[in-house]
Order: structure tokens, then C-alpha cells, then sequence
């Protein structure tokens, strides 16, 4: 049984063999720090947390590096829109970016880079290109000489003819072929800016990626991740960047991850639906968006919208729910079973399904189908009276197990105190008192999620714990 990986560069599921055994070296594209992040890119953070995740289960060694981009226009114009500077700016939601994608479940990654602090590293790469013959300086800016580089257009499978015909030179470029593209840029006045052979300015935003990648993994990696709006240009222009100076091959495996639609449409800033992860969260459980972004191969397209999440939470809950009743039997029953050898032949078996389909391009999919499986099977085991705690305990430990590979925890994030009970029992009564009857079933349900059953008796309404 091996791992395979679906490769962008070759079109096709590769069997995954890091450059260096029982290593991974990974880097991920991370956000530009101008605002909040919205819902689309919250999906390369938990997908490629997902993978991280998984390797690690499997027993590699993963050093995973994903960048702030801390300087660009978009930052430049936000500063001065709060009148404010761009470090605070970066400062700012760089903060909000590891408080949302920590609900999300996302852990840190090893090193988080910034532009800011990798200056010397950036200046000292293009000098290096502009040495080689691949670069070349126009009024204080650097282009990458893109026809210089042999390949260009091999991760995005496009002809360099062909991407040609498709670009122009805008009114004022100064670049001597329209499929060049800046590593430098040089300062507008009152501009943040660093100084560097050629003048102050500061860096293009491809050849970040670049440097930080050498400079944190060095040469050659194994997993380069995004999105799959980064495959071109963002993508191939740090291949061509990487490629051209390292004279190696930048990564092993590209892996990108697919779009978001917000209720089939498409995500823009002229639609107005942008969905930010800093509100969503606040009247979602995290933990559910998490696991209605897993329910969709990484590769696929998913489409985003309230009810789907609301009926991913239902479904969240049926294996939450399993996990309970699991957790509650173990507490209270004495050990009576018989046939607990093939239970627990039974539950190795959702292991070894749960592996083979995350073996199978980290298909998340199918990894969950076999936990609604597997919460089936423990309904079916809770029937029976004389259960074994030995399996209750197996049961439970692989449930922790695998919900913990895919970044997800099945108790809800906070234990009910009985005073929070009662005041939602309140709430329902005066819901039912003004005829609000769809928001007295919610709270009804809302409890019943949380093992909590009602009961309507002629004193009122009595509750007990499941
Ligand atoms: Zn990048």
C-alpha cells in the first residue's frame, strides 16, 4: 500500500517518494495580510493542514513553511486608507489570520515567513538572475527574462507561443516582452521601501516564494501547495524563478486545491459575497466548516452556501453523537461481552479503510464516508446489552484517532452547564408562548444534538442528559 499524490506538472497520480526518505519538505502559498481572510482562503489553509496532518500520521517527518506576503500594493493602499503604516497593517491581520484559521483547526506551521524579513535573501536571488542572464533592469525595476527560461508554460501545460499571443504590453510598460514580470519594483515617492543595487523599491510578488523556499527547504522540495488560481502565473513564474538560479528542479509533487462558489456563484469583490472567516466563525462552529471543507475532495470544486453548511452540521453530529454514546457507555456499563475479538477485527478494518482511501490522494471524501461507517457500526454495537468496555475503548480510540488526522474533534467545543440548559429551555418556552414554533423545534434540536432530551409533562418541561 503506498500513498499517491495527483501531481499538476504531470497530470497524473504519482506514487509519493520524498526527495529524502522519511522527510517531507513543504511550502504552501500563504495570504497577503491586507484584511481578514475570506472563506476561499481558507480552503488551501485546512486542505494543506489536512495533508501535513496525514503525512505525519503516516510517519514522515514534515517541515512545512507557508509565507506571509507583508508588502505589496493591496497593503500600501490599505495603510493609507486607515491612515495608518504598512507594518501595521501586516501586524494586524497577520494576528487575525492564526486566530481564524486556529478556530478552523489549522495548526501553525513550522515557520511562517514574512517578506519583510527575507529582504537580503530576495535582493540577493535577483541579483543572482539578473547575473545569469535571466533578469534585467528598465528604470529602477527588474523583469524576468521569461523566454530566457526553457519550460516556461510546463505546470500550467500552456505553450509559450501560445501564453504570448495571450498577453500584451500594457500603455507604459516598460518590460520588453509582455510575458515578463516584475521581481523588482521600484518606489513611488513616500513609498515603504528598502534599498537594493537598483535603487529603493521593493519585490515582485513571485520571487518571495522563491527565496523563502530556498532559504527555509532549500534547493528542491517535495510538496509545493495553493490554489488552483496560483498555478499560473503565480506558479510558473516561481519555477521559472527557482528553476533558472537553483538549476533544479523547485518541487517533486504541485498539488492546488479547487475553487469556492458562494451559492453557485463565483467569489468577487463585485458580487459582494465575499464570505469572511472572522464572521462566519461566530455563527458557525468552526469545527463544522472544517468538515464540510473535508467533505469535498481537495481537487474538487465545492459550493458554499448557509443550508449546506447547516446540513453539514447535522452530519457532523451523527458521528459526534456515535462518539458520545460510546463515551457514556463506557462510563457507566461493567465489561460483560463475549464476541469482542471480531469487533475488534471489525475496527481494524476502518482503519485500514481510512488509510487506503487518504493513501488514495488524500481523498477526504471517502476517509469521512468510512466514519459515518464506522458510526453506524457502533450504533449497531450499542444495541446489544452486553458490551465489552475493551471495545467501547477501541472504538472510541480510533474515532479519536482519525477525526484527529483530519483536524477535527468530536465533543463539542463547550460542555453544557446546567444553567445554560435551563436558559435555553426558558428561551423555548417564550418561543412557544409567541407562536415562534420553527424557533422552539431549533432549540429542541440544538439540545438533542447535545444529548440533551426534552419532555413536556403537565408541571412543565422536565430535561435529562442522554
Ligand atoms: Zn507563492
Amino acid at each position: 500500500m503506498s500513498l499517491v499524490i495527483y501531481n499538476t506538472l504531470t497530470r497524473q497520480k504519482e506514487v509519493f517518494k520524498p526527495l529524502e526518505e522519511g522527510k517531507v519538505k513543504m511550502y504552501v502559498c500563504g495570504p497577503t495580510v491586507y484584511n481578514y481572510i475570506h472563506i476561499g482562503n481558507a480552503r488551501p489553509a485546512i486542505v494543506f493542514d489536512t495533508i501535513r496532518r496525514y503525512l505525519e500520521y503516516r510517519g514522515y517527518d514534515v517541515n512545512f513553511i507557508s509565507n506571509f506576503t507583508d508588502v505589496d500594493d493591496k497593503l500600501i493602499r490599505t495603510a493609507k486608507e486607515l491612515g495608518t503604516d504598512v507594518p501595521t497593517v501586516a501586524e494586524r491581520f497577520i494576528n487575525s489570520y492564526h486566530e481564524d484559521v486556529c478556530a478552523l483547526g489549522v495548526q501553525e506551521a513550522d515557520y511562517h515567513p514574512r517578506v519583510t524579513e527575507t529582504m537580503p535573501e530576495i535582493i540577493d536571488f535577483i541579483s543572482k538572475l539578473v547575473e545569469k542572464g535571466y533578469g534585467y533592469e528598465a528604470k529602477g525595476d527588474v523583469y524576468f527574462k521569461t523566454r530566457a527560461f526553457d519550460g516556461y508554460g510546463k505546470l500550467s501545460h500552456q505553450s509559450i507561443d501560445d501564453l504570448r499571443s495571450g498577453a500584451r504590453i500594457e500603455v507604459g510598460d516598460i518590460k520588453k516582452d509582455p510575458l515578463d514580470f516584475a521581481l523588482w519594483k521600484s518606489a513611488k515617492e513616500g513609498e515603504i521601501s528598502w534599498e537594493s543595487p537598483w535603487g529603493k523599491g521593493r519585490p515582485g510578488w513571485h520571487i518571495e516564494c522563491s527565496a523563502m523556499a530556498k532559504k527555509y527547504l532549500g534547493d528542491s522540495i517535495d510538496i509545493h501547495g495553493g490554489g488552483q488560481d496560483l498555478t499560473f502565473p503565480h506558479h510558473e513564474n516561481e519555477i521559472a524563478q527557482s528553476e533558472a538560479l537553483n538549476e533544479a528542479p523547485m518541487a517533486k509533487y504541485w498539488m492546488h486545491n479547487g475553487y469556492i462558489n458562494i451559492n453557485n456563484e463565483k467569489m468577487s469583490k463585485s458580487l459582494g459575497n465575499f464570505v469572511l472567516v472572522h464572521d462566519m466563525i461566530k455563527e458557525f462552529d468552526p469545527q463544522v466548516i472544517r468538515f464540510f471543507m473535508m467533505a469535498v475532495h481537495y481537487r474538487n470544486p465545492i459550493n458554499f452556501s448557509n443550508e449546506l453548511l447547516q446540513s453539514a452540521e447535522v452530519s457532523l453530529n451523527r458521528i459526534r453523537t456515535a462518539y458520545g454514546n460510546l463515551k457514556h457507555r463506557l462510563e457507566v456499563s461493567a465489561d460483560l461481552a463475549s464476541d469482542a475479538e471480531q469487533w475488534n477485527e471489525k475496527i481494524e478494518q476502518f482503519k485500514q479503510s481510512f488509510i487506503t482511501e487518504m493513501d488514495d490522494d488524500f481523498n477526504t471524501a471517502n476517509a469521512i464516508a468510512v466514519l459515518f461507517d464506522m458510526a453506524r457500526e457502533a450504533n449497531v454495537y450499542l444495541q446489544s446489552e452486553n458490551t465489552s468496555t475493551a471495545v467501547l475503548a477501541k472504538f472510541i480510540g480510533l474515532f479519536e484517532e482519525l477525526a484527529g488526522v483530519l483536524g477535527l474533534t468530536l465533543t463539542e467545543e463547550k460542555e453544557l452547564l446546567d444553567e445554560d440548559i435551563e436558559a435555553l429551555i426558558e428561551e423555548r418556552n417564550n418561543a412557544r408562548r409567541e407562536c415562534n414554533f420553527a424557533r422552539a423545534d431549533e432549540i429542541r434540536d440544538q439540545l438533542r444534538d447535545l444529548n440533551i432530551v426534552l419532555e413536556d409533562t403537565p408541571q412543565g418541561v422536565r430535561w435529562k442528559r442522554q
